[in-house]
């Protein structure tokens, strides 16, 4: 192939990307046979360390070559593009776990694909021409090939803005940013090379290494800090259309020219990422569900359209007015089921006990992605995928991982009891039920004590989100139980909370449960009202449901038949989230409040009419959203 060249020279295996004329824009090709390199100098005793670079000397490597990508996707072929950003990732992945040091000299462009080229080995040199990016978002996709990882780890808030600005780095910031590790004048760079070749000493690359002065970026950090900081763009928005200032016209500027679903979800993926648990595989997995999803539902083959094709540079962006809801976010980076990125890595071997409403779809989800799950439930019940087991203990032996989804704290007590000795040592035992933080505690004394990891991580987000896999875990127990359960959180989940201690996540659930029973009566209170103030009961959901009213009852739990989205009301009130299990939620909020001498005054009134509905007038059975026809039944005259 002429456009990259591979030879050992000396000690140095010399990967040289030659096709200047084009910027040295990497093609798929070009990325395998990167990859067949790697792979086969892994054990050649030939090679002790890679050296990456390129001619000339306007570009590393301006990117992937995204034609082809746009050629194929305007047909409705998503997958040769999933299967080219797939292939890289899995490159990008093994260049940063390479056994031997990877050292990369990086002039001029280094952008996007060239970063996960050169920006992952263990020495990235610049020079006095670099220029390093993520221009992601100005062509409707979000900073990927791993790079999300470098932005989450960049000081302060400089990875929002670096991802959704695309603002360039010269060799200073791109030190300062994480993306580089030294700098060395350019004119060095061959006598450089030809000593690494001749003795395989990398200690030599700093040993050249020059100090920096601060770049621009690094001196405007606390402006980036300032405005960066808030939870969603449009609060990046908000405070920069606030100032007058030439930072805020600047950025905003930038940030007008770019996709508003990319810089959204930007700015999500590294808040999901940032914390102590980041790895360069979790990047890769949240990056990949933007990227597996971009030309179906984002905004990149109208970005590559006016960045190359038709070259106007007026993209029609969805959300051109900036307004990105959070459920565009969401759906962009759901997890992806049996289509999530593979790395090369194993599945874990999980237990699953409870196979109900919500235990069966999570099952599905770890099967789908790859692991080895082994349910038991003991109504019989099963779920795609998963390996039945006769018993609880049969169910968790070997496993790397047991979680358990059952109705109530007694329950899961006798379960752990029998599972916790059959469980192997190190193994992590997860809760997912909803308990009282009393036997949460109790089960976490009981593992640690076996020697096992363990955590209470209930979930919100219903049967909907148990399906969907975007459950948000609310997680209690060790740094260390939190960090192995957390990849199948990523899996059955779009969040996962680290809260606290042992228990922690059961004392944020059932705050949750409470505010949730609450919203449900209070929905189906203004619906019954409404049925009598002759408002129908379609208008009255496009109203609160974009209103000051708003809620998940109401938006994606609709209480109202045939109004908003699916949910049991369709289903003539088959749980979904049964009604006692709320008054049980309820009753440990209430358990909890009379503890702590809380006053939960609305708290107690809603648990009084969910005990009064489930033990008194046949709502056991029914979904907790049944409410709604249990009010306007009584609103006909009982008492
Ligand atoms: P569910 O009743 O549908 O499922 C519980 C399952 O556990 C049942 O299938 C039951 O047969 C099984 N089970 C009972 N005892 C068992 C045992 N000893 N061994 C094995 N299996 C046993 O309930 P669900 O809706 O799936 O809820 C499960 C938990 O999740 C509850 O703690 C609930 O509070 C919580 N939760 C539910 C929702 C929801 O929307 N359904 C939402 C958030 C949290």
């Amino acid at each position: 192939m002429t456009d990259i060249s591979i030879r050992i020279t000396g000690r140095a295996g010399r990967i040289t990307l030659q096709r200047p004329e084009a910027l040295n824009a990497m093609t798929y090709d070009m990325c395998l046979a990167i990859e067949a390199a790697l792979n086969a100098w892994t054990h050649d005793d030939a090679v002790a360390l890679v050296i990456l670079d390129a001619e000339g000397d306007r570009a590393f490597c301006s990117g992937g070559d995204i034609a082809e990508l746009y050629a194929t996707g305007t047909k409705g072929n998503y997958t040769y593009g999933q299967k080219f950003w797939a292939d890289e990732y899995r490159l990008n992945h093994k260049i940063f776990h390479y056994p031997k040091p990877v050292v990369s000299f990086l002039q001029g462009f280094t952008m996007g694909g060239g970063v996960g080229i050169g920006c992952h080995g263990s020495h990235r040199i610049v020079g006095d021409t670099s220029q390093i990016a993520m221009p992601e978002c100005g062509i409707g996709l979000v900073p990927d090939v791993g790079g999300s990882l470098m932005l989450a780890l960049a000081p302060g808030r400089l990875g929002e803005y670096l991802g959704t600005t695309a603002a360039r780095m010269n060799a200073s910031d791109a030190i300062y940013a994480g993306f580089a590790d030294h700098y060395i004048p350019e004119a060095g760079w061959p006598a450089l090379i030809a000593e690494l070749e001749a003795t395989a000493d990398v200690q030599r690359v700093a040993a050249r290494s020059v100090a920096t002065v601060p770049g621009p970026l690094q001196t405007a950090q606390p402006d980036i800090d300032r405005h960066f900081h808030g939870a969603a763009l449009s609060d990046i928005l908000t405070t920069l259309r606030g100032e007058d200032s030439d930072f805020a016209r600047d950025t905003l500027k930038r940030l007008g020219r770019n996709s508003p679903l990319s810089m959204a979800c930007t700015i999500e993926a590294l808040h999901r990422l940032r914390g102590p648990s980041l790895t360069l595989e979790k990047a890769l997995d949240l990056e990949y569900r933007f990227t597996a999803r971009s030309m179906e539902h984002g905004d990149f083959l109208e970005g590559i359209r006016a960045a190359i094709i038709d070259k106007d540079r007026a993209p029609k962006w969805q959300f051109a007015d900036q307004n990105v809801p959070a459920t565009a976010v969401s759906k962009m980076l759901m997890p992806l089921g049996d289509m999530a990125l593979k790395l090369g890595g194993t599945g874990m071997k999980i237990g699953f006990v409870g196979l109900g409403n919500m235990g069966a779809p999570m099952a599905a989800n770890l099967a789908k992605a790859g692991h080895a799950v082994t349910g038991f439930d003991v109504a019989g019940t099963t779920a795609p995928g998963v390996a039945q087991a006769d018993s609880a203990v049969q169910a968790v032996q070997d496993a790397d991982a047991v979680i358990t989804m059952l109705p109530n704290g007694d329950i899961l007590r006798r379960v752990a009891g029998d599972v916790i000795p059959a469980m192997a040592a190190g193994a992590v035992l997860i809760d997912c039920s909803t308990v009282d933080v009393e036997s949460a505690r109790a089960v976490a004394a009981q593992a640690e004590a076996a020697g096992l990891l363990s955590v209470d991580a209930p979930v919100s987000g219903g049967i909907g989100g148990a399906a969907g896999g975007t459950l948000t875990f609310m997680a209690g127990g060790s740094a260390a139980a939190f960090a192995k359960a957390e990849p199948l959180f990523d899996i059955m989940g779009q969040k996962a909370v680290h809260c606290g201690d042992a228990g922690a996540g059961q004392a944020a659930k059932i705050c949750n449960n409470m505010i949730l029973g609450v919203t449900m009566i209070a929905t189906c209170e203004a619906f019954a009202l409404a049925d009598k103030l002759g408002l129908d009961r379609q208008k009255m959901f496009d109203v609160v449901s974009t209103s000051s009213g708003y809620s998940w009852s109401m938006n994606a739990y609709c209480p109202a038949p045939s109004v908003g989205p699916q949910s049991p009301a369709d289903n003539d009130y088959q749980p979904g989230f049964a009604a006692e299990l709320m008054l049980k939620d309820l009753g440990l909020s209430q358990q909890a409040a009379a503890a702590v001498d809380a006053d939960t005054t609305m708290g107690a009134m809603a648990a009084e009419l969910y005990r009064r509905f489930v033990e008194d007038e046949d709502g056991r059975g029914q979904d907790f959203s049944a409410m709604l026809p249990r009010l306007m039944a009584r609103g006909h005259g009982q008492s």
